[in-house]
C-alpha cells in the first residue's frame, strides 16, 4: 500500500475542502489526504457560469483555499486521480492507476458529473457543458468568435450562461423541454418573470420543446433542431440539463442509495468509517419532511461538509441548517432560504413587474420556503420564519409592508 491517511477524502470540490479545512483549523492530529479527479485544487463552481466566462473573475480568483496552504496546513492533495474502487473491509480505495490508498476514515465527496445530451450532433465542437473549470474555460475561449448561442436547458446554471452572453451581445435562445423555466425548483410566477427579464434582455426563450438534434460542419456546430422539426442556428451550445451523482465505486462496494448515497444526520453512510457529503449525498431532515433528498448547493456541501468533520472530531452535532441557495442574472439577484417540497400555499408579497418581490410557500399555514427576487430583507427575514413553523396568516404574508420577521413576533402564545 503506497499511502495510509487517517482521513481520505475523495473529491477536491466544495464539500471536500469543507471537510479538510474544518479537521485542519480543529487540529485535528492525523493525517488527512484528498484525492480528486480534476488537476486544479478545490475551487467553487458557481461563478464559472456567471462572473467566470463573462471575464469578470479569474481562476485563480475561484480557488477555495490558496494551492500552497493545504500541504503547508497539514492536508495532503492528490490531484488528477480519480478513485475507481472501495474495499470497506480492508480500509482501501485503488485509484485509476491501480494505486492502493489505505483510509482511517474514508469521505465521499465526489459531486456530480453532467447529464449528457444523447441526440446526433450532440459531440460536435462548440457544444459545451458547465461543471469543471475546464469545461468552462473551454466555452471561455469560443466566446469571442461567437454570434449565436442556444443554451438546452432552463435550470439556472443554462440560464446564468445565457444571461452572460446576452450581456456580451451575443443573440441566444433558450430551448426548455418542459412548459416553465426552473420547473423543478420554484413556482410559475418565478419562472415568468425569469422568462420575461431574458426577453428583455433579447434573450428568446422557447417552452415546452425538446433538442432533437445539433447539426453542423466540419465538426462545428450550425445550429439546434428541436422536436418540432424547427431549427435555431447556433455557432455555440451549450447544455445544462441535470447532474449524475458520482457514486459507482460506493455503489459497488455495497452503499445503500438509490438516487445519491444516503447518508444520516452526522453525515455517516451505511458502511462502516464511510462518510458522504455535498452533491453526491442524499439525507433527509426536518427541511425535507424527513423525505430523502438530494441537493446541489454550496450551503449544502459546506453543511454536510462541517458536519462529516464533526462528526470525526467526535462532536456529535447532526446537520440541522435550513437550506438556501443564490443564483445571479443579469441584475437579478435570486436568493432562496428552505425548500420547496411539497406546499400546499403560495403567496406573492410584492409586484413582480417591479423587480422586487418574494414568494412564501407554506404547507399547513407554516412557513416552509421563501424565494426573494432582489428583496435582500425579507431573505435576511426568511430563516427564522421557517425555523420558527409558526403558522401566520396569509393576508399579512401577502402584504409587503409587513416584514417577515414580525410574523415570527406574532407567534401563537400556544405553539410551541
Ligand atoms: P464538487 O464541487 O463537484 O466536487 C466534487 C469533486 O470530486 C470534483 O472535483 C470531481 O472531479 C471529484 N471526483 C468525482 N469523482 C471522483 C473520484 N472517483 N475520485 C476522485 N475525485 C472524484 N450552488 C449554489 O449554491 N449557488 C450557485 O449559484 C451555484 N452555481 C453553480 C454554477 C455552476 C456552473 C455549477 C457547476 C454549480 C453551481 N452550484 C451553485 C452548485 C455547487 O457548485 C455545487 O453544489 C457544489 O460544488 C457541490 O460540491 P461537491 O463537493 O459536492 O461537488
Amino acid at each position: 500500500m503506497s499511502q495510509h491517511h487517517d482521513v481520505l477524502i475523495v473529491g477536491a470540490g466544495q464539500a471536500g475542502a469543507q471537510v479538510a479545512g474544518e479537521l485542519l483549523d480543529a487540529g485535528f492530529p492525523g493525517t488527512v489526504g484528498i484525492v480528486g479527479a480534476e488537476h486544479v485544487p478545490p475551487y467553487e463552481r458557481p461563478p464559472l457560469s456567471k462572473g467566470y466566462i463573462s471575464g469578470e473573475v479569474s481562476a485563480a480568483d475561484l480557488l477555495l483555499r490558496p494551492t500552497d496552504r493545504w500541504a503547508a496546513d497539514g492536508a495532503a492533495l492528490l490531484l488528477g486521480t480519480e478513485v475507481v474502487a472501495v474495499d470497506p473491509s480492508e480500509h482501501v480505495v485503488t485509484t485509476a492507476a491501480g494505486e492502493r490508498l489505505g483510509y482511517g476514515r474514508l469521505v465521499w465527496a465526489a459531486g456530480g458529473r453532467t447529464r449528457a445530451l444523447h441526440v446526433p450532433g450532440a459531440d460536435l465542437t462548440g457544444v459545451h457543458y458547465v461543471r469543471t473549470l475546464d469545461d468552462a474555460s473551454r466555452l471561455k475561449a469560443q466566446l469571442a468568435t461567437v454570434r449565436r448561442a442556444v443554451v438546452i436547458g432552463g435550470g439556472f446554471i443554462g440560464l446564468e450562461a445565457a444571461a452572460a452572453f446576452a450581456k456580451a451581445g451575443i443573440e441566444v435562445t433558450v430551448v426548455e423541454a418542459m412548459d416553465r423555466l426552473l420547473a423543478r425548483v420554484t413556482s410559475p410566477v418565478v419562472s415568468e418573470f425569469f422568462a420575461q427579464v431574458h426577453k428583455e434582455h433579447k434573450a428568446d426563450v422557447i417552452l415546452g420543446h425538446g433538442c432533437a438534434e445539433i447539426t453542423g460542419s466540419d465538426d462545428a456546430v450550425q445550429g439546434v433542431v428541436l422536436s418540432d422539426g424547427r431549427e435555431i442556428p447556433a455557432d455555440l451550445v451549450v447544455v445544462g440539463v441535470g447532474l449524475v451523482p458520482n457514486t459507482e465505486p460506493l455503489v459497488r462496494a455495497g452503499v445503500a442509495g438509490a438516487n445519491g448515497v444516503d447518508v444520516d444526520e452526522f453525515g455517516r453512510t451505511t458502511l462502516p468509517d464511510v462518510f458522504a457529503a455535498g452533491d453526491c449525498a442524499n439525507f433527509a431532515s426536518t427541511y425535507t419532511r424527513q423525505a430523502r433528498t438530494r441537493l446541489e448547493s454550496v450551503q449544502n456541501a459546506v453543511e454536510q461538509g462541517r458536519t462529516v468533520a464533526r462528526t470525526i472530531l467526535g462532536v456529535d452535532q447532526p446537520a440541522a441548517a435550513v437550506p438556501w441557495f443564490w443564483s445571479n442574472q443579469y441584475d437579478i439577484k435570486f436568493k432562496t432560504m428552505g425548500l420547496l417540497t411539497g406546499h400546499d400555499t403560495s403567496v406573492v408579497r410584492g409586484d413582480p413587474s417591479s423587480g422586487r418581490f418574494s414568494v412564501v410557500y407554506l404547507l399547513d399555514g407554516v412557513v416552509i420556503a421563501v424565494d426573494t427576487l432582489n428583496n435582500v430583507r425579507d431573505y435576511a427575514q426568511a430563516k427564522a420564519l421557517i425555523q420558527s413553523q409558526a403558522p401566520v396568516a396569509l393576508a399579512a404574508v401577502a402584504d409587503p409592508t409587513v416584514q417577515l420577521r414580525e410574523l415570527v413576533a406574532k407567534r401563537p402564545a400556544h405553539v410551541t
